[in-house]
């Protein structure tokens, strides 16, 4: 008979969703099992909801989110018949809450994430699937091509970036051969905010794991993006972070594009083979890298841009 006694929290969980007009929010939802008092308020960097005569029956702590504006949230008793949830936020966003009073009882938080949409509105990204056709890459030693890859790394990241509101061209969309200077035309006719190339690493020491962002070698934001987006990848994907380093080749991008080659794992590692065939390593690495570009914009993307030599 649980009517009788306290309620208890007993699942948080938060999910990016479609919500009206197509336009996304962060949805966090305190299941419990039964209502509670709350009171929800805005504080520095988030929100912090405060619930009254109730449990926690979950484990307390922190849960990573880094959706591109919620960072985490962190759920703790706060004592005997109190609880506190706090939500860590990247950006400014709007809270509205609803509480669902059935079985289980469900308190729903949903953060528009109108903010993330105005930095990407305007901008135009071209988002190169790094191979393809006749040029298949790195290959893995049991069998994987990288270009088999980068295809659907691509496609997730351009339907990330269209749902926040950018205007995404790709390169190519089939398993063809494209050449990187008619890659880098299309980049630059369209005077794009940003060139994101998709790659794994491949090296001839099988040992050799890890992720890593490299950039135009042109002083133009290049660098910055590739730090934000190196940062964002390992998040994601909890692999080893070989760091950023300088890729002459982007520099045929001219001076006007910031330019990155975001390579996602390494290829000929067998381990990283095996993670690279799944679906999930595929979604991860695309949130990552729109996470990055997302706080590139936010941090001072267009003034790195328009700082030219
Ligand atoms: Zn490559």
């Amino acid at each position: 008979m649980y009517l009788l006694n306290k309620p208890l929290i007993t699942n948080l969980w938060s999910k990016v969703v479609d919500g009206e007009n197509e336009k996304q929010l962060t949805r966090v939802t305190v299941e419990s099992t039964g209502p509670y008092k709350y009171m929800l308020k805005e504080v520095s960097g988030g929100f912090l909801l405060e619930c009254f005569g109730v449990e926690i029956n979950m484990p307390e702590g922190r849960l990573e989110v880094n959706d591109g504006l919620l960072q985490d949230i962190s759920i703790e008793q706060a004592g005997n018949d109190a609880a506190r949830v706090e939500l860590f936020l990247d950006h400014p966003a709007e809270c509205v809450h609803v509480l669902y009073n059935d079985f289980p009882c469900r308190l729903v938080l949903n953060l528009n994430r109108a903010f993330i949409n105005s930095l990407l509105s305007a901008k135009k990204i071209v988002v190169d699937p790094g191979h393809g056709g006749k040029d298949f890459g790195g290959r893995g030693q049991v069998s994987l091509l990288e270009k088999d890859v980068v295809i659907p790394i691509a496609n997730n990241l351009e339907r990330n970036l269209k749902k926040a509101g950018a205007e995404v061209l790709l390169t190519r969309r089939t398993d063809k051969d494209v050449p990187l200077d008619e890659r880098a035309a299309l980049a630059t006719s369209a005077n794009a905010d940003a060139f994101i190339s998709i790659h794994t690493n491949a090296s001839a020491d099988r040992s050799e794991v890890g992720a890593a962002t490299l950039y135009s070698p042109h002083d133009n934001g290049s660098k910055e993006l590739a730090m934000y987006i190196q940062k964002e990848v390992i998040k994601k994907l909890r692999v080893k972070d070989r760091g950023s380093t300088v890729q002459q080749v982007l520099g045929c991008l001219g001076k006007e594009i910031p330019a990155v080659e975001v390579e996602v794992v390494t290829i000929t590692n067998i381990v990283e083979e095996v993670f690279l065939r799944g679906l999930t390593i595929q979604e991860r690495a695309a949130e990552g890298i729109t996470n990055g570009l997302i706080k590139y914009f936010a941090c001072g993307g267009p003034s790195a841009k328009g700082d030219k030599k």
